[in-house]
């Protein structure tokens, strides 16, 4: 990935996510994560997985996401029950 669009993809997240960025490092960049936490975070884990939220945002949506797979799962048990 170079470095340009490296950049554009974390201004994205950061836009997208609701974020709000203080400065961005060689590494890393530190923002406010919409729910008024600020963080610091690597570039390339906001690019490649989980968007610009602080640990604790990240730690929820990655619940959220588990328990919206096990719903998912569940539907398609039920979906197979015996009648
Ligand atoms: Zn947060």
């Amino acid at each position: 990935m170079d470095t340009a669009n490296k950049e554009t993809i974390l201004t994205e997240s950061i836009i997208r996510d609701g974020a709000t960025l203080v400065s961005i490092n060689k590494q890393t960049i530190n923002f406010t994560c919409k729910c008024g936490k600020n963080h610091t975070k690597q570039k390339s884990a906001i690019c490649k997985t989980s968007g610009a939220f602080c640990k604790d945002c990240t730690d929820r949506n990655t619940q959220i996401k588990r328990i919206k797979a096990k719903i998912v799962l569940n539907a398609n048990l039920l979906a197979q029950q015996a009648t």
